[in-house]
């Protein structure tokens, strides 16, 4: 076996998903393994579907009107995502969600993290070992230690960032989905929380849509490309950067368009 194969087992099972809006489709029969305590990238250009596909792996578009999945399945962990006895909040637990812009809860440092937890039935004298966990794992507890109760607004657009992912792995999810993460954070808060990717994937499955294809090659183990609602081409990273099968994947890759 080629040395670069990741020896790894997969948590999501994406199955010839297709995604309307309305009349328009948006997914056009995606089928994609992600592995599990690996990155997986999306990458294509603006507007071929990676936010919606991103979306869909915690069914985050189910509150958008008349959005639907019209074909195809989600298994998590080998569990159908659209199943009826699917508890969505249960669901979103298991499934963490980390937008561009950070949005913490106009609330103290401590209570955004341990809000969740609170909401699923964690007793008050529990939470402050989660709060405590969840930003050292976030890489922001040497930074906030002294001040949990000052107001989350208070910190830098990269603190914020990484409280926003701390509020996600308060709940232990399995799988963090990060929706372009980085893009609205200057270089150096960028850089730390590339680095904390990379530190999260020891213990968790993570799914990034970046338009950075650098940043794409530096955190991802595996990259998919969309084009058009549809995944062109799934691969290792460095296959993807180096010898992509697809043409249309080389030139989005090398800048010819996007
Ligand atoms: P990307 O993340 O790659 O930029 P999106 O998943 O946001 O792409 O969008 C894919 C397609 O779906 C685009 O044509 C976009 O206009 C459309 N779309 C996205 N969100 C909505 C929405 N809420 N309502 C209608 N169309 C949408």
């Amino acid at each position: 076996m080629p040395a670069e194969v990741l020896q790894t087992s997969t948590a999501v099972e994406v199955r010839d998903l297709e995604f309307m809006y309305g009349d328009a489709l948006a997914l056009k029969g995606v089928s994609m393994e992600i592995e599990r305590n690996q990155v997986t990238a999306l990458i294509g250009p603006s507007g071929c579907g990676k936010s919606t596909l991103l979306r869909c792996m915690n069914r985050m578009n189910d509150d958008i009107p008349n959005a639907r999945v019209t074909r195809g399945s989600i298994s998590i962990e080998g569990m159908d995502i659209h199943g009826l006895s699917v508890d969505l909040v249960e669901l979103r637990r298991r499934v963490g969600m980390v937008f561009q812009k950070s949005n913490p809860f106009p609330r103290s440092i401590r209570d955004n993290v341990s809000y969740g937890p609170r909401i699923f039935g964690v007793e008050r004298a529990g939470l402050d070992d989660i709060v405590e966990r969840a930003l050292t794992q976030a890489a922001l507890w040497d930074e906030v230690k002294d001040r949990l109760d000052c107001h989350a607004y208070e910190l830098s657009e990269g603190q914020q960032q990484r409280l926003c992912i701390a509020r996600s792995l308060a709940l232990e999810p399995e799988i963090i989905l990060m929706d372009e993460p980085c893009s609205a954070l200057d270089p150096i808060a960028a850089a730390r929380v590339e680095e904390l990717i990379l530190q999260l994937k020891n213990d968790y499955t993570l799914l990034v849509v970046t338009h950075n294809m650098q940043q794409a090659s530096r955190i991802s183990q595996y990259t998919g490309f969309l084009y058009m609602g549809e995944l062109e081409e799934f691969d290792l990273t460095s296959t993807i950067f180096t010898q992509p099968a697809n043409r249309r994947t080389e030139d989005y890759i090398t800048g010819r368009f996007g």
